[in-house]
């Protein structure tokens, strides 16, 4: 979208992309009734009460409907699957509800969602401003591919904000941060940071994939998109990939004709069906894993042979006052170092019983794996200095990040400590 004056996309009203908004976002409505209802309203042809899916490619269309998006009309009725299904709408409908937003537009992958993001809203001579820590493949997407299409990226700590205040210039056009981000567990604070973003009139998005809206309502806090990878807790079953960007109205509109129907990551509505079944449960779900992780980091942290845990739910992280302030539960993801870190990730991968010495997070089985830093660097995040020394103070040389399931809690210790020996 370049062009976009930033101040346009916080704004409210304007009108989004069609036919998805058949029901109110509920809320007046605790998050619990939202998670059930928000988006699924009986189904008006067949008075169906469980969510419907509809895998159909296209829709059955008036002759004068116009072939392209370009000329499409916000209202316009289904006209086929990559613009807009009601499957998927309706899972829209409840994203939006769920972060307090007015619209929502849904991607096959988390993937889909960021690199549509960036290439919506950033052109060449733009400046992106992004956490140096995230999940791999977005900072190697910037890495690799930005520079290519000039898009200048500044890499910095979005726990420092005096760093990010100086990163940030006026031809900054977005601030991205993942909090906690992937792999340390380390908090940005959404607040000051829209702030200082908004003073340079940049936007800012946040992926929250790891809080979800149960834990942080970024938008709530300042931030005019918040993405999601919906394939971890949303869906929660670790069966379905999905992505979703929630924002205002009009920038949803602008973002879903650029980002999904012209770029065409589109949702499979059988995926945002087996999404939207599991958002209903995400609520008790992230009380269990919140309940978990808070009682298997805290037994780990007392544990011989292990160095570090790193968990925004116990006073040892060193930012659990901005935890406290900003979430409202402590989230189901963890990281701990141990001695000897590529000699325990051998260990546990043969000897766990309940967990999976797998990747992936946010399902309802336990998953465990460990990150070699120098790998992460050489692959991934490329830090030097002190960069490098502060994302070392929290993983040192390799971190095990845990993915704590609902599986019985003392199970899962007893697990974990038989198989480090
Ligand atoms: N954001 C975070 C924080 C992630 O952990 C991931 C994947 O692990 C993604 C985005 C990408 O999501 P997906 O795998 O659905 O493309």
């Amino acid at each position: 979208m370049p062009g976009l004056d930033p101040r346009q996309v916080r704004d409210r009203g304007g009108s989004d992309h069609p036919r998805s908004h058949r029901m109110k976002p509920l809320w007046d409505h605790a998050l619990a009734t939202r998670a059930v209802h928000a988006g699924h309203p009986p189904d008006e042809s067949t008075r169906a009460s469980a969510p419907t899916l509809v895998m159909s490619n296209n829709y059955v269309v008036s002759p004068d409907a116009p072939f392209s998006a370009e000329l499409t009309p916000a209202d316009a009725p289904h006209f086929y699957t990559r613009w807009s299904n009601p499957t998927v709408g309706q899972l829209e409908d409840s994203l939006a509800s769920l972060e307090g937003g007015e619209a929502a537009a849904c991607f096959a992958t988390g993937m889909a969602a960021f690199s549509g993001l960036l290439l919506h809203l950033l052109k060449a001579g733009d400046h992106l401003v992004m956490s140096d820590v995230a999940y791999a493949a977005t900072t190697e997407l910037a890495h690799a591919k930005l520079g290519q299409l000039g898009i200048e990226v500044a890499m910095v700590d979005m726990s420092d904000l005096d760093a990010v205040a100086r990163a940030i210039t006026p031809r900054t056009r977005l601030v991205y941060a993942e909090t906690p981000c992937n792999p340390i567990v380390r908090l940005t604070d959404i607040r000051a940071v829209a702030e200082l973003a908004h003073r340079q009139g940049a936007l800012f998005a946040v992926d929250s994939t790891f809080a979800t809206p149960i834990a942080t309502r970024p938008l709530a806090l300042g931030a005019d998109f918040v993405l999601h990878s919906l394939s971890k807790y949303l869906g929660g079953h670790g069966d379905a990939l999905g992505g979703a960007i929630i924002g205002a109205r009009q920038a949803i509109a602008d973002l879903r004709r650029d980002a999904v129907i012209h770029l065409g990551g589109a949702l499979s509505p059988f995926n945002a069906w087996l999404i939207a079944r599991g958002i209903a449960t995400l609520p008790l779900r992230m009380r269990a894993h919140s309940d978990n992780a808070l009682a298997i980091a805290s037994r780990l942290e007392q544990r011989r042979g292990i160095k570090r845990v790193i968990y925004p739910g116990l006073p040892s992280h060193p930012q659990y006052e901005l935890a406290r302030r900003q979430m409202h539960c402590s989230c189901g993801m963890f990281g701990f170092q141990a001695e000897d870190g590529p000699n325990a990730a051998r260990r546990l991968a043969s000897s766990l019983s309940i967990f999976h010495y797998a990747v992936s997070l946010g399902h309802i089985r336990s998953l465990v794996f460990y990150m070699d830093t120098a790998q992460l660097m050489e692959s991934s995040f490329h830090l030097h200095g002190p960069q490098l020394e502060s994302y070392r103070r929290f993983a040192g040389d390799g971190i095990f990040r845990v993915s704590v399931g609902i599986e019985d809690a003392d199970d899962l210790f007893r697990d974990l400590d038989q198989a480090l020996g």
